[in-house]
Order: C-alpha cells, then sequence, then structure tokens
C-alpha cells in the first residue's frame, strides 16, 4: 500500500499482541484507500461486506483484512451515524482519516497503529501507558461506547481474560449499569462471541469473570437460572468441570468442540424441566425429549446455537440414559455410535461431580479398552445367587439377539 502512495498501518490486536511479545491471532490493516483502491494494489484481493466495504488480500492460507479508515462518530444528527434508543449504533458507514477511525475504536490498547515506514507506533489516544500498566480502558464515555455496541461488554471480559489486563473502574461500573443492553443483540452475533469466549482456551475463567458483571446470565439464561436454584455445589462443578477440561485439552493442543460444552451448559436446565414433567405423570421418555426441546428452544433465542450443534447436543443427552444398558447386546452396538465417544466423556464428566454413578462410568471405561472376548464376558448378566437359572453356558458364545430377555442393568 505504501509503495503505491498510501498511508497504511497494522492496527488493533495485531499491536497490542505484537507489543506484548504473543504472536498474533491475524493482521488488520488500516488505510486511507478506498476499497476499490486497494482492490487495483492487490492481484488477490477481494472486497466483502455490504454495510462497510472491506478487501480481504489473500496470501496463499493467509488473509489480511484491509479496511478504510472509518469517520467520526460525530454527532447523532449526522445521517451517516443513526442510533436506536438505546442507544445502539445502527449506522456507521463513512471513510474518514486515521484521526477519525481512532474514535471509534473500542479500546486504547486496541487503537495503535504501527506505522512500518519507520517502525512508529502512532498512539493518539494513550493507549501505550494503558498498554503498560495492563488496562482495558474504553475510549471516550463507557457508558455511552457500551450503548453504541453492547458485545464491547463481552469483549472486553475476553481481553481481560486473554491478556491478563484489568478492566478500567469506570468501564466496570458502566457493565454493571447496562449489562441487560446484551439482550438487544442479534442471536447470531451472541453465537460467534460466545464460541470466541468459552473455546478460547480460557473458558473457565472467562465464565466467572462474565457472571460477575452479570453479563452470563444474557447469554445463558437458563443454565444461569439452574446455578441459582440448585445450590449444593453440585450443578455449577459439571459446568466447571466441563470448562476446565477444555480449557486443558486446548493447552495441550487438542481439540474440543462447541456442542459438548454447551450440552454441559444446559444438562441442568434440562434435568430440572424433565423432573418438573415426570412430577406431572409424564412419562420419562418423553420428559426429556420434551424438556430438551423446550431448553434448546429458549436457548437459541439469545445464542443461535446452528443445528448441527443442537443435533449433537441432544445425542450426547440421549446416551445418558443408554449407558445404563450393560448386558447383552446393547453396550456392543452402542459403542458403535458416532457421538459414543462424546457422551462416554460427559459421563465421566457427570461421574466425576456426583450425577452419576462413577462405578458405571468405570465400566464403561474399561469395556471400551477390553478385547472383544472380555467384553462379551463383561456384557453376560450377573446370575442369580439362588435358584436363577443361568441360560448361557460357559464359553457359548452368546448370539446377537434383538429381544434378548434380561439385559437391563
Ligand atoms: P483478536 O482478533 O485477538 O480477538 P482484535 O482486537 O484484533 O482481537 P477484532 O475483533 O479482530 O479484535 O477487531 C479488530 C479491531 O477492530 C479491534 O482491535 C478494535 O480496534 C476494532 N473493533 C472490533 N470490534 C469492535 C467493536 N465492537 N467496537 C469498536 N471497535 C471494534
Ligand atoms: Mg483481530
Amino acid at each position: 500500500m505504501q509503495k503505491e502512495g498510501y498511508s497504511a498501518y497494522l492496527v488493533g490486536g495485531c499491536v497490542r499482541d505484537l507489543l506484548l511479545g504473543r504472536e498474533p491471532k491475524d493482521f488488520d490493516v488500516v488505510t486511507n484507500a478506498d476499497p476499490e483502491e486497494i482492490k487495483k494494489v492487490f492481484r488477490n484481493c477481494r472486497l466483502i461486506g455490504r454495510r462497510f466495504r472491506l478487501a480481504h488480500v489473500h496470501f496463499g492460507r493467509e488473509v489480511i483484512e484491509v479496511a478504510t479508515f472509518r469517520g467520526a462518530a460525530e454527532s447523532s444528527n449526522d445521517e451517516k451515524q443513526v442510533l436506536n434508543n438505546e442507544g445502539r449504533l445502527l449506522r456507521d458507514n463513512v471513510y474518514g482519516t486515521i484521526e477519525e477511525d481512532v474514535w471509534r475504536r473500542d479500546f486504547t490498547v486496541n487503537a495503535l497503529y504501527y506505522n512500518i515506514k519507520d517502525f512508529s507506533v502512532v498512539d493518539y489516544v494513550n493507549g501505550m501507558a494503558d498498554h503498560k500498566a495492563a488496562q482495558l480502558k474504553l475510549i471516550g464515555d463507557p457508558e455511552t461506547r457500551f450503548r453504541e455496541d453492547p458485545v464491547r461488554m463481552i469483549r472486553a471480559v475476553r481481553f481481560a481474560v486473554k491478556l491478563g489486563f484489568s478492566i478500567d473502574v469506570k468501564c466496570e461500573q458502566a457493565m454493571h449499569k447496562v449489562a441487560d443492553l446484551l439482550s438487544s443483540i442479534p442471536s447470531a452475533r451472541l453465537y460467534d462471541e460466545a464460541i470466541k469466549l468459552f473455546l478460547s482456551g480460557y473458558g473457565l475463567q472467562t465464565f466467572e469473570m462474565l457472571r460477575h458483571y452479570g453479563l452470563f446470565k444474557e447469554l445463558f439464561p437458563a443454565t444461569e437460572h439452574s446455578l441459582a436454584v440448585e445450590d449444593d455445589g453440585f450443578p455449577r462443578q459439571l459446568l466447571i468441570k466441563a470448562l476446565e477440561n477444555s480449557d486443558n485439552r486446548i493447552a495441550d493442543g487438542k481439540t474440543v468442540t462447541a456442542y459438548f460444552l454447551f450440552a454441559a451448559f444446559l444438562w441442568e436446565p434440562v434435568q430440572i424441566r424433565a423432573a418438573d414433567k415426570i412430577v406431572r405423570g409424564v412419562p420419562e421418555y418423553i420428559a426429556y425429549q420434551d424438556a430438551a426441546n423446550e431448553v434448546i428452544s429458549q436457548q437459541v433465542k439469545s445464542t443461535a446455537l446452528p443445528r448441527h450443534i443442537t443435533m449433537a447436543m441432544r445425542e450426547v443427552w440421549t446416551l445418558q440414559s443408554k449407558f445404563n444398558s450393560r448386558y447383552g447386546s446393547k453396550p456392543s452396538r452402542l459403542i458403535t455410535h458416532p457421538r459414543f465417544r462424546a457422551g462416554y466423556d460427559f459421563l465421566v464428566l457427570r461421574a466425576e461431580t456426583g450425577g452419576a454413578d462413577k462405578e458405571l462410568a468405570e465400566w464403561w471405561g474399561k469395556y471400551q479398552e477390553a478385547n472383544e472376548n472380555d467384553q462379551r464376558k463383561m456384557t453376560q448378566p450377573p446370575r442369580k445367587a439362588a435358584g436363577g437359572k443361568s441360560t448361557r453356558k460357559r464359553g457359548y458364545r452368546p448370539r446377537v439377539k434383538k429381544t434378548s430377555p434380561g439385559n437391563e442393568a
């Protein structure tokens, strides 16, 4: 960009992270060139976005986002900037200069511009000092800025945890005050944010901090409710263990799945609803199915969990009752279920936190590891002590039949 005579800077997270000696997740560039001009500079460039055009410049597998400076949010009389009656920014789509661009960024540490021409950092908002002090401070009046875009509250938590920075007191006060404005954010955007929050490797800390600021209840209202209702330490433990496990997995470079975590978040709400139905005489199986449906359809109003995620969550839940059948042919079929591993991990989690039989979880652990012969032995029903007839001779290979009697645990 600079070779072509434009001014261009690295900005945002990459500058912030480089100053910490960390490897940035991605690189964002801002320039005074407009999108059409950017496109002319790079061969592998695609323009995206309808409201605010951005350029994506492809270098092999890397994508560098190149944006034109945005204009300042001067006043709400400005027809380019539209606020709703809660103060939320509905439109802000005007190009500007770097001096204007800086004011529409969120935190001072996210508003540092790195100029590769002379290796200087351009800092209009005292971002360097805040960076040194490890402080997250919003640019301008915190409440106004949170009202403009309530997602900034979640971003504050995400960055505080990820960077180990503290949130400035004025921002904290504003967060407590306007936390419930998050409910006005489209659920699809909140889902994306939830993924970033909980699959970042610091899920547990993030969860604690979101609760502290009253933000968690906006993302997972039923979960928050279940934490308040049950206070014997056990429902909260499942969720905490799930977060802890996935943080550990990420630290070990293993993969984590969103559905497993969200299944843990919503497990207790499903239990509570199902129990309520069972008391009112609904058959158990139907009670659980209905409870799952209701909890999910409530949840997607806050965070739009995609269908493949909710399907997988249901499968993990449904597997839980199936783990009770350990005799006969059922185990050998269950083990081939595509979600068996996730379901089993979930069972272990429940057992660890007092929600399932430890011995049952251990049994399934052994069963998976066992060879075919031992598996067959493990699934033979226990012989009755007296008078009970064993239908199977020693060494006899039981045929797998759909309706073998007495194979329930
Ligand atoms: P990371 O990518 O590591 O999560 P980041 O700071 O790069 O952190 P992005 O979401 O990639 O975060 O945004 C890039 C930059 O755009 C931010 O640093 C900030 O300056 C600006 N920005 C992003 N979202 C907002 C927002 N909701 N309000 C104001 N400025 C924002
Ligand atoms: Mg970024």
